[in-house]
């Protein structure tokens, strides 16, 4: 293809990136508006927006709906394949690599928030992928997760430390359609991951990579807007009731779309607000959760 024409493709690109966030009036989160890089993250951002978009502008339905979470996750996810591997931490002499391995799964005792269209994406998948055994047995550990999340305090149900039901034998059954903050969480130090779960309020640093934060941040934030602008319910969900929801439910996407408080019981503020508290004084890289 000849430079003039990638150029004309370009700019037929972002004029129906415009288009449709001014279709639906997307307004564009605070902290991206105030970012001293909002020049360089305005179109890019909107280009997630609007690839959430996109497909519910063709046509008002679960499908598109799961089809714009699809897109999104992907997208996000071919990123972080190619984020970088080793990173340089000021108080380090040297550059270190990620510690995240096949089979390693601490953070999956962590909390996990996702929106309401991720584990509408998520249980479509397991109910297509899932032998009727399989999906006893998922529904067997989901009774029992929450379960022994009942008996603990508040606070310890905000960190978790029970493991996410959708993990078997330490791999995750729904890896490719896992929330947005699971495939961004991510450690440069197992052995940070290690002492932070034994402790989880000694306020131990795991290390992080700032750019991937930064594409967590901006997916999640690009679902959100988008779900703000189609006038959909955008507050985080806790992942295992959701998900309890979602299963039980066939219509829960449906319903969903037509403004039914239906994961309402998943949508658990005092946990948010038990962890803002808890972290008040602690920075970013230091919060153990994934939401
Ligand atoms: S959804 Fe998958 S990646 Fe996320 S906590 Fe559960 S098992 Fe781990």
């Amino acid at each position: 293809m000849g430079k003039n024409q990638q150029a004309k493709d370009l700019r037929r690109e972002m004029s129906r990136i415009i288009d449709l966030m001014a279709k639906y009036q997307v307004q564009l989160p605070v902290e991206l508006i105030k970012s001293p890089h909002f020049e360089q993250l305005r179109m890019p951002f909107a280009e997630k927006v609007a690839l959430f978009l996109a497909p519910m502008d063709r046509e008002r339905s679960e499908a598109s709906l799961r089809e714009g979470t699809r897109m999104l996750h992907e997208s996000l996810n071919q990123l972080l394949d190619r984020a970088p591997e080793k990173i340089s931490f000021e108080d380090r002499p040297e550059p270190i690599k990620l510690a995240c391995q096949l089979g390693c799964n601490h953070c999956c005792t962590l909390r996990v928030a996702l929106k309401a269209p991720e584990v509408i994406l998520l249980a479509n998948a397991l109910r297509k992928r899932l032998s009727p055994e399989e999906m006893a047995a998922l529904k067997d550990r989901i009774e029992k997760f929450e379960l022994d999340l009942s008996t603990k305090s508040l606070i310890e149900r905000a960190y978790r430390s029970v493991l996410c039901p959708l993990n078997v034998d330490s791999l995750c059954i729904a890896y490719l359609h896992r929330p947005i903050n699971c495939s961004s969480y991510h450690s440069f130090s197992l052995q940070a991951c290690l002492d932070d779960m034994a402790d989880p309020a000694a306020g131990n640093v795991v290390p992080t990579d700032p750019y991937r934060r930064m594409l967590q941040a901006m997916h999640g934030q690009a679902l959100e807007c988008g779900l703000m602008a189609l006038g959909l319910d955008h507050d985080d969900l806790e992942l295992v009731p959701a998900l309890r929801i979602a299963l039980a439910d066939p219509d829960a996407g449906a319903k969903y779309l037509r403004g039914e408080p239906v994961f309402a019981e998943a949508n658990q503020p005092e946990l948010r607000e038990a962890l803002d508290r808890e972290f008040e004084s602690r920075p970013m890289t230091q919060i153990p959760v994934k939401g």
